[in-house]
């Protein structure tokens, strides 16, 4: 990304190994996140950034300290690049690695190969080579499924909870998934797209809450006797959403927020009289992966399909204009 709202594909050399630790991987395929239009719509900075961190792929060379993957292996890989092995990544907080480097910006995976450092603690192999069909799982798994499935686990749902989620895109709606996944009793998801509505409720939403801010606070109060939601998942990252999700929490209830905040600002007041846990951050998907992958292999779970738009690489600027105007929800790109 060049500027703002400016996307080219363009040759660059292609990546070697420099530490012992690296993999050289050939994409198969690859992504555009809802993260990354905040560099498009010139919210965060942007100049002549190498875009992407969402990649599934097979290994194409290893460097001499690589052990658990070796060159035709089939990968998924976390967007964060971690050790997978020091004190933070150990407690499960890969995403905080001591180590950590994230995949946006200086590796960028809108490409057709890449240099992942740490292979060993960041690449997770597939059982085999994948059907064609579960490739869009898999490359779900690499973010917005691991970063789903980690606010449904920092929201604690489970048997018995009602979960609402924040936000009808890619990430909220595998945060339904892995809320259903992980047993909720009830999951209402906020979502005024009839679209969206529908890949939510095939995902497991129960309700479904149109309201927003306020009144979505309040419908969600009313839906649940007044308490608020046991769980609640934020996936947008706006003042208004977070709001939303701080208000619609239930004292003593569990707020996961994974929607990357820009210029959020929480009144320390609302947050102490709310009485609510809170976890959130980039979310530690290499902690998820293991069992996200198997759970897709078994096709026990189906993330493909936020998938709504899939394109060649050389197109991902039509790619990125389609999410900004909201004709995609997320776009894959096949390399
Ligand atoms: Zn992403
Ligand atoms: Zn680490």
């Amino acid at each position: 990304m060049h500027t703002p709202g400016d996307v080219r594909v363009e040759d660059r050399a292609d990546p070697e190994i420099l530490e012992p630790t690296d993999a050289i991987i050939k994409l198969t395929a690859t992504c555009i996140c809802g993260s990354d239009l905040w560099p498009y719509r010139g919210i965060e900075p942007v100049d002549h950034t190498a875009m992407g961190h969402e990649y599934v792929g097979v290994v194409e060379q290893v460097g001499s300290a690589v052990t658990t993957v070796v060159p035709g292996d089939f990968v998924v890989g976390s967007f964060v690049i971690s050790c997978n092995e020091c004190e933070i990544c150990r407690a499960g907080f890969q995403s905080k690695c001591v180590h950590a480097e994230f995949v946006a910006g200086g590796i960028g995976t809108q490409a057709e190969k890449a240099r992942i450092p740490h292979a060993d603690g960041t690449l997770v192999k597939t059982p085999g080579e994948p059907d064609p069909e579960i490739i869009p799982a898999l490359l779900a798994a690499s973010d917005v499924l691991g970063t789903g499935w980690f606010a449904a686990v920092a929201a604690e749902a489970g048997p018995g909870k009602t979960v609402a989620v924040v936000g009808d895109g890619a990430v909220g709606l595998m945060g339904v998934l892995a809320a259903k996944r992980l047993g909720a009793e009830r999951i209402i998801a906020m979502s005024r797209h009839p679209e969206r509505q529908e890949l939510a409720r095939y995902y497991g939403a129960t309700d479904i809450v149109e309201e927003r801010g306020e009144a979505g606070v309040a419908k969600i109060k009313e839906l649940t006797g007044g308490l608020g939601a046991h769980s609640v998942i934020e996936a947008v990252g706006t003042q208004e959403s977070f709001m939303q999700a701080v208000g619609a929490t239930r004292g003593g209830g569990h707020l996961g927020y994974v929607g990357v905040n820009h210029d959020v600002q929480i009144p320390g007041i609302q947050l102490f009289f709310a009485g609510i846990h809170t976890l959130g951050g980039p979310a530690p998907v290499r902690r998820f992966l293991p069992e996200l992958i198997q759970l897709i292999w078994d096709r026990e779970i189906d993330p493909g399909k936020v998938f709504d738009l899939t394109l060649p690489l050389e197109q991902a600027a039509e790619g990125y204009q389609a999410m900004d105007e909201r004709r995609a929800t997320k776009v894959l790109l096949t390399v």
